[in-house]
């Protein structure tokens, strides 16, 4: 009996507390709702008008940060170099340098003629060439050699202010008849590349006619190799000191001239060819290719030329 009476009290004990509880769980729940409500207008997001325009006063937060924008890959700037800073670069590595434009022709035939002969990839027009002349006169280039010009970057002569090389490969005998008078009436200067076996040949100066320019003191001649063939590493040093030293002399022989000067045949130079010219005796050598370089006192042998062909001379820069 003693027994249930305890466990009635227990019972009731349990009651009252729970009763409590509930009334505490519900106060904390009426009071979480309350400051939930009073809360409330803060959240919301706001807005304004200012001047016409809806402004946000809370935009919603952004939660990713904003794709960063794809970098672009510009290409790496490849550094142009003026002529300035090129010639700086050369002088530094090969002695005296200058822009001197040394142009190279071939034929001076009519385009009836050329075409007769195949030659028009080779030709620049006598009247083309006329006019080209004046262009560089009026422009105030002064004409000078091959050889003088080595000189003067090598410091033993005086440069004109705005020197200019003209050269002829091959000694086409048009040169006498077309080159020659304008020379002459024009007084400028040229270089006439010689193929020393095809002289007094059908389509080339005789020996005469080359002495006879070379009297004018306007020409300079110059060597370009016995038969016009290829200069290779391949064929040999004999063969290209035969090729340059045996040409040189029946040059020197049958013109009264000294030969100093050499154009590779089809532009095809090498160290055996550059070895040879410097033990022969031979100031410079000129490329077919090369357009508008520096020419340096210390690469006397690899000196580029610009094919200038029919375009006008302005085309080159010059
Ligand atoms: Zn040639």
């Amino acid at each position: 009996m003693k027994f249930l009476l305890f466990l009635k009290k227990g019972f009731e004990n349990f009651f009252q507390w729970f009763l409590i509880l509930l009334v505490i769980v519900l106060f904390l729940a009426v009071l979480a709702y309350l400051i939930a409500a009073l809360n409330l207008p803060f959240r919301e997001e706001t807005t304004v008008v200012t001047k016409g325009n809806l402004v946000r006063l809370n935009p919603t937060p952004t939660i990713f940060p904003p794709a960063s924008p794809v970098p672009t890959q510009t290409p790496t700037p490849v550094p142009t170099l003026t002529p300035k800073e090129i010639l700086k670069r050369m002088n530094e590595k090969y002695g005296q340098c200058r822009f001197v434009p040394i142009l190279m022709y071939h034929h001076l035939l009519t385009n009836d003629e050329a075409k007769a002969k195949g030659a028009q990839n080779l030709n620049v027009t006598p009247e083309v060439f006329e006019s080209q002349v004046n262009y560089f006169i009026n422009k105030g280039y002064q004409t000078i050699f091959l050889d003088e010009l080595m000189d003067g970057l090598k410091g033993n002569r005086q440069l004109p202010a705005k020197p200019l090389v003209i050269t002829f490969d091959d000694s086409y005998k048009e040169l006498y008849y077309v080159l020659f008078p304008l020379m002459k009436i024009k007084n400028f200067k040229a270089t006439v590349f010689v193929i020393s076996q095809f002289l007094d040949g059908e389509n080339y100066l005789s020996w005469s006619q080359l002495k006879e320019m070379a009297s004018s003191n306007l020409l300079e001649i110059g060597g370009h190799g016995l038969n016009h063939l290829v200069l290779s590493e391949k064929s040999g040093k004999e063969f290209i000191r035969n090729q340059i030293d045996s040409s040189q002399k029946i040059i020197n022989e049958r013109s009264g001239r000294t030969v100093k000067v050499f154009a590779y045949p089809y532009g095809a130079y090498n160290a055996t060819a550059e070895k040879v010219l410097r033990e022969a005796g031979c100031t410079a050598a000129v490329r077919s290719s090369g357009g508008v370089n520096p020419v340096c006192a210390g690469l006397p042998y690899e000196i580029p030329r610009i094919r200038i062909g029919n375009a006008a001379l302005s085309n080159f820069g010059l």
